[in-house]
C-alpha cells in the first residue's frame, strides 16, 4: 500500500510539474520557428518563349558551382543591380540588359565563361562577372514586409522579357550600364579606349533631381595628400601659393580625363578611385586647408543610365524605348530557340 501511495505521489508530481514543463519545452521551438518563418518567395521556374536555358554560377562564399535556369538566375541579378523600388519598365530594361551580358558569357552560346572560375559560366563577384543575390540574401537585405513584394516585382520584369536580348546588326551587344549619368551619357572611347557604335553619349534629363545628381565630398589637405600618395610623390598639405589642382583635360561631356596635381598628371579614373568619388564628372574648390569636390552622377556613364531608365519609365516610356534611347541603333530580339 505504501509503495502504491508513493507511486501515486510520484505520478501526481509528474502531472503537476513535469508534464507542463515538458509540454512547454516541446512547444517553444515551434513557436520560435513560426515567428521566424520568412515570407515565401516564388522560386518556380519562369517560362521562356525560347525554351529553358541553363547556366552554371560560381558562388565564392560557398566555393561551389550551382546550376539553374537563366531566367531564375536573372531575378537575383536584377535584385542585386537595380533598386526594386524602380518602375517596372526600368526593371524590364535592366533584365534585358543583364540577360544580354549573361548570354555573352554562356558557353552554350559561344561565350568564354568566367575566366576566374573556369567551371562556371559566371561568378557572383560584382567586380568580376555580375552581382547576384540568392533568395536568402534578398530576405536578409530587404525589410520583411517588403521582400516578397519586391521579389515578385523583379520576377515579373524578368518573366515579361524572358528570352529577350539586345542586338546590334544581329550580334549581341556589350550591354554596359551605370547608376546615374549626371546629365549626359558618355561615348565608349571617352571612358575607355575603343569606339563602339551603339555606345554613344546621349543627353539625359531623366535622372535629374535624384540621389546622385550632385554630391559634395570634402577633404582636409592632409586627407587629400594621404589619399593621393600612391599617384603623386609629394602633395603639399596646404594649397597656399600655387594651384593644388590644375591643368585639366576633359571629355566632351565634362568628365575629367586628367588633372595636374602638384606638378604630376593623374588620370580622372585614378583620382576617382583614390578619393572614392562616385564619378569622374568633378569640379572642385580649394579653400584654406580644404579641397571640396562637387560630383555629378555615379558610375562610368556609358550605356544605360539606371536612374534615367527609372525617370523614362515614370514618364510612360516602355523598356524597349528606354533601351533604344541609351543604346544607339539596337534591336530587342529573341534568343535562338534551344
Ligand atoms: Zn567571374
Ligand atoms: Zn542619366
Amino acid at each position: 500500500m505504501k509503495r502504491l501511495l508513493a507511486l501515486f505521489f510520484l505520478l501526481l508530481l509528474f502531472l503537476v510539474i513535469g508534464l507542463p514543463s515538458l509540454l512547454a519545452r516541446g512547444c517553444r521551438p515551434g513557436k520560435e520557428s513560426a515567428a521566424l518563418t520568412p515570407p515565401a518567395l516564388d522560386l518556380a521556374p519562369i517560362a521562356s518563349p525560347v525554351g529553358e536555358v541553363m547556366i552554371t554560377v560560381y558562388l565564392p562564399t560557398e566555393e561551389r558551382v550551382m546550376t539553374l535556369g537563366l531566367e531564375e538566375y536573372l531575378v537575383g541579378v536584377v535584385c542585386a543591380e537595380m533598386p526594386a523600388a524602380f518602375a517596372p519598365e526600368a526593371l524590364k530594361a535592366q533584365a534585358v540588359s543583364a540577360r544580354t551580358y549573361t548570354v555573352n558569357q554562356l558557353r552554350a552560346f559561344g561565350g568564354s565563361g568566367c575566366d576566374r572560375h573556369p567551371a562556371a559560366d559566371v561568378c557572383t563577384e560584382s567586380t568580376h562577372c555580375q552581382a547576384w543575390l540568392g533568395a536568402e540574401e534578398v530576405l536578409a537585405a530587404w525589410p520583411a514586409g517588403e521582400a516578397a513584394g519586391n521579389w515578385q516585382k523583379v520576377r515579373d520584369a524578368v518573366a515579361a522579357t524572358a528570352g529577350e536580348v539586345i542586338t546590334y546588326r544581329g550580334e549581341l551587344i556589350d550591354a554596359v550600364f551605370h547608376s546615374h549619368c549626371g546629365g549626359h551619357t558618355e561615348n565608349s572611347e571617352d571612358a575607355w579606349s575603343t569606339v563602339v557604335p551603339y555606345l554613344r553619349g546621349v543627353p539625359c534629363n531623366f535622372c535629374r533631381g535624384t540621389r546622385w545628381s550632385e554630391t559634395v565630398h570634402e577633404f582636409t589637405g592632409d586627407q587629400f595628400a594621404r589619399a593621393m600618395a600612391e599617384y603623386v610623390a609629394a602633395v603639399p598639405v596646404s594649397a597656399a601659393g600655387r594651384p593644388l589642382l590644375g591643368g585639366t583635360e576633359r571629355t566632351p561631356t565634362g568628365r575629367l580625363k586628367s588633372v595636374t596635381i602638384a606638378g604630376e598628371t593623374v588620370t580622372g579614373r585614378d583620382l576617382r578611385a583614390a578619393l572614392n568619388l562616385p564619378s569622374t564628372n568633378v569640379t572642385w574648390e580649394v579653400a584654406d586647408d580644404k579641397v571640396v569636390f562637387t560630383v555629378k552622377g555615379h558610375g562610368h556613364g556609358v550605356g544605360l543610365c539606371q536612374y534615367g531608365a527609372d525617370g523614362m519609365a515614370r514618364q510612360g516610356k516602355t523598356y524597349r524605348e528606354i533601351l533604344e534611347y541609351y543604346y544607339t541603333g539596337i534591336e530587342v530580339s529573341l534568343l535562338p530557340s534551344t
